[in-house]
């Protein structure tokens, strides 16, 4: 999927539409101590059957989160692209 590089968009700073410079959202840092963290350790450690190389879910495409730049105030703030893709957007000028 492409998306602007540039586009106009709504700034809820200065109240108006303005020229927006389009980035994509990285990952945060993984906390080791969050709970789904744990869980998923936990789980690594064994008990309870899963054979291995056996898949049963299918992945899903996930929705992508862009960062929206304004150029007047330089507030950001994100949108999420509603449909799901399972490639990394590209920025087209
Ligand atoms: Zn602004």
């Amino acid at each position: 999927m492409k998306y602007p590089k540039e586009l106009m968009a709504y700034c809820p700073n200065c109240n108006a539409h303005t020229e927006h410079k389009a980035k994509l959202a990285s990952k945060g840092k993984a906390r080791p101590l969050a709970v789904g963290n744990r869980k998923h350790e936990r789980k690594l450690m064994g008990h309870g059957g899963k054979r291995a190389g056996e898949k049963s879910v299918k992945k899903q495409g996930k929705r992508q989160k862009v960062i929206l730049e304004c150029a007047q105030c330089r507030k950001k703030q994100e949108r999420v692209i509603g449909s799901r893709t399972k490639k990394k957007l590209e920025f087209s000028a």
